[in-house]
């Protein structure tokens, strides 16, 4: 039987502990326990994982995960949601870091814990105020966690995980899809949360691709263009990469046909390859 992640008992729980919910600091909680068992089978958890879950908030995902893995590791921001947390489980089944995740040094908390483990997988119910920022902070600063099984908004799951010349493709999808293999594991509606957001959930899957095949030779000169190549979406490569970079537009279409692309392509058609290849053309020319 749950101790937490029910309607009920989060009730009791805020009331017990005359807890103000923190719009701010984006606390929706999850109070319904088929999905909670449904996310907890979507990563890859034995009793020899450890997992990381950033916000726990009242601890209803938590629960589940403890009863899964070996250990779970835990940033909480809120302070008071702590104190709760302390009093629901002990420190052999969670370590609970309060501090902003953001400003952690996730790989050395993960060794400060001394602990030998097969996998470390993170599993979360995003604060969705700072979903980007989370999610490109793991993939550049991490160097263990593999897998990531992450709760946000059911538009920013569809761009991280669209196709090239579709509505949702922009430079979060190439960057992610360059470094994961990104998909939408289940589809959330908004009454399964205590308050309910404004908006639809999903869960998504980025499992980090561990030999990437084919790398730009500037990883910073890569995503650089695919952000300026999205600048102005209407506008063709050509106009973005021109107001960018200044190079005359009779050159970058030489550079676009080297590249095997039509000339008056806009960014939404590239995939992360051509990206790839119009990247390194761009290196050597600058
Ligand atoms: N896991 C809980 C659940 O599913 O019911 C709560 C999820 S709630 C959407 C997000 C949680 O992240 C809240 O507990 C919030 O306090 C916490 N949080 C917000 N910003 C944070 C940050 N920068 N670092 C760590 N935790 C944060």
């Amino acid at each position: 039987m749950s101790k937490i992640g029910t309607i009920s008992n989060t009730k009791s729980t805020l009331d017990k502990h005359d807890f103000y919910i923190k719009k701010k600091f984006g606390q929706n909680f999850l109070v319904d326990q088929n999905i909670l068992k449904k996310i907890v089978e979507i990563p890859t958890i034995t009793k020899d994982t450890l997992v990381v879950e950033i916000g726990p908030g009242l601890g209803s995902l938590t629960e589940h995960l403890i009863n899964k893995s070996k250990h779970v590791l835990s940033y909480e921001i809120d302070k008071d949601l702590v104190s709760i947390l302390e009093e629901t489980f002990s420190n052999e089944e969670l370590t609970i870091i309060n501090k902003d995740f953001l400003k952690s040094d996730i790989d050395s908390d993960i060794k400060a814990l001394k602990m030998n483990y097969d996998n470390v997988v993170m599993v979360s119910n995003l604060p969705y105020y700072i979903t980007t920022p989370i999610i490109f902070k793991i993939i550049e600063e991490s160097t263990l966690i593999k897998e990531m099984v992450l709760m946000t908004q059911l538009e920013v799951a569809q761009r991280l995980t669209s196709k090239p010349s579709t509505k949702d493709y922009n430079s979060l999808s190439i960057a992610i899809q360059y470094k994961t293999k990104a998909l939408i594991a289940m589809k959330v509606p908004r009454n399964v949360f205590i308050p309910a957001p404004n908006v639809d959930s999903a869960i998504v899957k980025l499992n980090i691709i561990d030999n990437i095949v084919k790398k730009p030779i500037s990883e910073k000169l890569f995503y650089e263009i695919v952000r300026a190549s999205f600048g102005q979406r209407r506008k063709t490569l050509v106009n973005n990469l021109h107001s960018k970079y200044n190079i005359p537009k009779t050159e970058l279409i030489d550079i676009l046909v080297e590249a095997n692309l039509n000339p008056k392509a806009r960014a939404e058609s590239l995939s992360v390859s051509d990206f790839i290849d119009l990247s390194d053309i761009l290196y050597s020319y600058k």
